[in-house]
């Protein structure tokens, strides 16, 4: 049976200032926000109630407003509370949260100065893959025929709706060649990420992973680089060129949705799940798992 849509679930969501009933969170097809992509949002889980790094993400929204020159109208400690408020109030436990934020339709042309600035908040049910074994198994990823923008030609660091257009091609043309995602390159052709997470590399004990400055430095990927550092096992942010990619042992790659997923390939290059894609899936699952408070 196919799920049910989106605008079709019970619950609340949280519009401009109130909670309200699932199915009433609607807009105006002439939204700023919807013509001209002037949306940014954000990917979050929650794990036994308590949303991880929340106030990271939150940060992350408000900087990616400002990259697309507007202000989201709530502090980080505000938004916090909100995403919380909705993750409790459709009493789910283990949820992705997307808060979302668009310019609405006061102004419906290029420039929209005195566009007024909403915010949504939703919450949906989504467990994470507990199933390890599977998971070791890898994914395989095909190499996406669009690159990663020049930051000089779009907001790379921003979580923005427009962003996302070549990532929902590259990972349509995916899916149809048989793999399960896409990895992308950037415009110079060195390697990137995947449409929707990060991407790491290991070769005798070391990761190695892309610099992140023309793609989203993803809150996982840091979570991942300081899990790894705890091993003692040594991560290098380099650039990193296509062509090395049959040198590499293991590969996998992570995000708030995938976690961390081993990759079996990439196009014609194999790589052997092994004991640092395990060691990180678990150290990541005990990572997100909410800290006990003291007694
Ligand atoms: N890159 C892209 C394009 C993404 O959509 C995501 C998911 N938000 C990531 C990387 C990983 O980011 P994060 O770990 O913050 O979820």
């Amino acid at each position: 049976m196919a799920a049910l849509p989106f605008d079709q679930r019970e619950g609340v969501i949280f519009m401009d200032g109130t909670l309200v009933p699932w199915k009433e969170a609607k807009l105006h097809v002439l939204t700023h926000g919807l013509h001209y992509a002037s949306c940014v949002f954000e990917g979050e889980r929650a794990y036994g109630g308590r949303i991880f790094k929340s106030s990271e993400h939150s940060q992350r929204f408000k900087a990616s407003a400002e990259l697309l020159d507007f202000q989201i109208p709530y502090s980080i400690a505000e938004l916090d509370r909100i995403k919380q408020l909705v993750v409790d109030r459709n009493n789910f436990k283990d949820c992705y949260v997307r808060p979302l934020a668009w310019r609405g339709s006061e102004m419906m042309a290029i420039s929209a100065q005195n566009a007024a600035i909403h915010v949504a908040v939703a919450v949906w049910e989504w467990p994470s893959m507990f199933d390890v074994a599977q998971k070791m198994k890898g994914v395989r990823l095909d190499i996406a025929a669009f690159r990663r923008p020049d930051p000089a030609t779009a907001p790379a660091q921003a979580k923005a709706a427009g962003l996302y257009m070549i990532c929902t091609i590259s990972k349509h043309r995916a899916e149809r060649r048989g793999y399960a995602d896409a990895m992308m390159l950037d415009w110079l052709g060195r390697v990137a990420e995947c449409t929707g997470a990060n991407i790491f590399f290991t070769r005798e004990g070391v990761i190695h992973t892309p610099v992140a400055d023309c793609f989203l430095s993803g809150i996982t990927r840091g979570t991942v680089i300081e899990l790894a550092k705890r091993r003692g096992i040594e991560v290098m942010e380099r650039r990193i060129m296509p062509e090395e990619l049959s040198g590499f042992e293991e590969c996998f790659i992570c995000g708030t949705g995938a976690e961390v997923t081993p990759v079996s390939e990439i196009g014609p290059c194999k790589f052997a799940p092994g004991a640092i894609s395990r060691a990180l899936i678990d150290d990541y699952s005990a990572e997100v798992q909410p800290k006990q408070r003291a007694a």
